[in-house]
């Protein structure tokens, strides 16, 4: 906690950024693919918002592009959303996978979503739950190191970052937001990863839903070529082609549904919730104690 503060106030140059996201990668295991898969590693990584969803649904949309997608990701931080949690929300569905299951189901299905663990990246599992409780999650190079090392771990070949500003976001400003931009491509590059940013905003939601399960309500909707527009257009203009196919013939969700089963979802709960009707992917997720819509009094 004393250290992390200290990060926190008296920053790092890029220089120890570096260093502290190369320990913490090799703070555990680091992933390896077969040859073939040269140049089909691929991730994405936000910086962090609300009722940002996209993960969900753009890693299985990626895999059944053809992509191989080993996702390291995290939970909530601060008042943003994080992945885990969300996949928690599917009944069974572990977040924790080895290093040797992982590349079981990159083979099989094509994406994992998977939590730090005692093998993989334990120094930002660690660290991130510590940065959690005190008040340290906005610090720059602490955020870079996070995301990077989790990154690094996967042995990537491209990686996108969605650099999130605005009230609901980490960094309220696109100055600040472009400084943090700068600086995971300019950490991720020297990690040997193709890495590039884009600064998207998050001044309101992302799609329509907040809260774990109903944002896998609204990620299942985009993976079956529907959902709010702004969840489904996030992303660079090329590729987005190939990604709008993969959604609108089923072939994402078809991805997701074996990814789910890959990572211990009973089969009839992922059939149910990738072909049910929205009431039935409702009662298989169960619903919050509270539970509110807020329609807009205007556009
Ligand atoms: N996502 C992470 O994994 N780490 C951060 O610090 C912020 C977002």
């Amino acid at each position: 906690g004393a250290m992390l503060m200290a990060i926190r106030l008296r920053g790092m140059d890029a220089g120890e950024t570096l260093a502290l996201t190369q320990a913490m990668a090799s703070s555990g295991r680091t992933l390896a693919w077969p040859p073939a898969w040269h140049g089909l590693v691929v991730d994405k990584h936000s910086t962090g918002g609300v009722g940002d969803k996209v993960s969900l649904a753009l890693a299985p949309a990626l895999a059944a592009c053809g992509c191989k997608v080993p996702m390291i990701s995290g939970r909530g931080l601060g008042h943003t959303g994080g992945t885990l949690d969300k996949l928690e929300a599917i009944p069974g569905f572990r977040v924790s996978q080895s290093p040797e299951e992982m590349r079981h189901i990159l083979e099989r299905v094509g994406c994992c979503i998977v939590g730090q663990s005692a093998e993989l990246v334990p120094a930002d599992r660690v660290l991130y739950g510590l940065r959690d409780v005190t008040a340290t999650v906005d610090s720059l190079p602490l955020i870079t190191a996070s995301i990077l090392s989790k990154k690094a771990a996967e042995r990537l070949s491209a990686l996108v970052l969605d650099v999130k500003f605005g009230g609901a976001a980490l960094y309220p400003t696109q100055e600040s937001a472009r400084e943090l931009a700068r600086s995971l491509v300019e950490v991720g590059t020297h990690l040997g990863i193709r890495t590039a940013a884009l600064l998207t905003r998050m001044e309101q939601p992302l799609g329509r839903a907040v809260g774990n399960a109903l944002e896998v309500l609204e990620a299942l909707e985009c993976l079956g070529g529907g959902g709010p527009p702004d969840l489904r257009h996030l992303g660079a203009e090329q590729g987005r082609e190939h990604l709008a196919r993969a959604l609108d013939d089923g072939s994402a969700l078809g991805t997701f549904e074996a990814m789910l089963g890959a990572q211990g979802v009973p089969p009839d709960t992922a059939r149910g919730l990738c072909a049910g009707t929205p009431a039935q992917r409702r009662q298989l997720l169960g619903e919050a104690k509270v539970c509110e819509e807020l329609p807009a009094p205007q556009e």
